[in-house]
């Protein structure tokens, strides 16, 4: 009796057309916690990541803390109580979250880094990035050959950028420049005309174009008056367009005076645009839809009892373990290559997006 209530209650669900389907049902939440909507990168990833997590039948919480720690934080906690499985987190400041993924992992949430390294916690179980160090070796590599250094040209007179210091990421960026750049910095073929070396002195914090700008429009005045600044180290596309604006206001960007090689990072679309105008030379390309896909195959390997694939298991060490993590190749973009990598290449961009 009691079955055939069961089987009549059933097929009246199913005229109704509300039996849930088997796997249909939606899994997760995971909760996505990005830094900032002032750059489109952050844009991009999070769109990539709620369409990936889609399309596996996770339903998503993203959130954006516009560069505000705090609201990072209230949104984190928020993301706990509403009962995330997974939390997805790139951090505004990599070490101010030990507390509350203290109270993440009390109820039993996995946490994966994204882009961004997570320090000073054991509650981090896996990070998804690109290959940081390399970032810098490519921003650095494009200088050198655009000086033509190799073949032992110079002297040049550069100034050096560093992102924002409470960024794992800005420390890696500046060290793998600083492996090509270095040499000829000690044999006098490129001269820092500040003498400012070293994150402690050309960090950008919170990788403010702004700040970035203030600064360049320092550093000429003080220090190329009466001298040509030939290259600048910038470790991302936001700080490019700040340093690019203090140069034109003294006049660079002219046949008498022409624009020095500045470097970038993130192929923004500005920046691409700027490329193509001849104004800022290079940037580093970071398919953000295939750091999402890595990310989502995280989650879901986690989620259904299977061990994450990963590809570096020494790098990044956090402070208090080594982070298993999955590393993608950055690509160097310039004038020359833009169309191949960023639009028929990738399909990143539309041509009409940039031209
Ligand atoms: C990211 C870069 C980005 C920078 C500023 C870094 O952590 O890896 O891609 O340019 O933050 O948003």
């Amino acid at each position: 009796m009691k079955m055939l209530k069961l089987l009549i209650a059933g097929l009246a669900l199913g005229m109704a057309g509300i039996v849930p389907q088997a796997g249909a049902q939606e899994k997760g939440p995971i909760g996505i916690s990005m830094p900032t909507k002032s750059s489109s990168r952050w844009i991009s990833d999070g769109d990539s990541m709620v369409k990936a997590f889609k399309a596996k039948g996770y339903k998503t919480d993203l959130q954006y803390a516009e560069d505000d720690i705090p609201n990072q934080l209230a949104q984190i906690e928020n993301m706990i109580t509403k009962g995330a499985k997974v939390l997805v987190i790139a951090a505004i400041d990599g070490t101010t979250l030990t507390n509350v993924l203290q109270k993440a992992a009390d109820s039993g949430i996995k946490v994966i880094a994204y882009d961004r390294l997570i320090r000073g916690t054991k509650n981090v179980d896996y990070y998804a990035t690109f290959d940081n160090f390399q970032v810098g070796v490519l921003q650095a590599g494009y200088i050198e050959k655009a000086l033509n250094l190799k073949a032992g040209k110079g002297p040049f007179n550069i100034e050096l950028f560093g992102g924002s210091a409470d960024d794992n990421n800005a420390f890696f960026f500046y060290d793998g420049a600083m492996s090509i750049l270095k040499p000829y910095i000690d044999k006098g073929k490129l001269v820092v005309g500040s003498k400012q070396m070293g994150m402690d002195k050309v960090a950008t914090l919170r990788w403010d174009g702004a700040v970035a700008q203030a600064r360049m429009d320092n550093l000429l005045s003080a220090y190329y008056s009466n001298s040509r600044i030939d290259a600048v180290l910038s470790p991302y596309d936001g700080l490019s367009i700040g340093i690019l604006s203090s140069l034109k206001g003294v006049g660079y960007g002219t046949p008498k005076l022409p624009m020095p090689i500045v470097t970038g990072q993130d192929a923004e679309i500005p920046s691409v645009k700027s490329i193509l105008r001849g104004e800022q030379r290079a940037t580093v390309f970071k398919d953000t839809r295939e750091l999402a896909k890595v990310t989502v195959a995280m989650v879901d390997a986690m989620l259904s009892g299977k061990t994450p694939t990963v590809n570096d298991t020494k790098t990044y060490n956090n402070g208090v373990k080594v982070v298993p993590s999955y590393l993608l190749k950055p690509v160097s973009v310039d004038a020359s290559n833009w169309k191949q990598v960023l639009v028929s290449g990738s399909g990143y961009y539309t041509e009409s997006q940039i031209k």
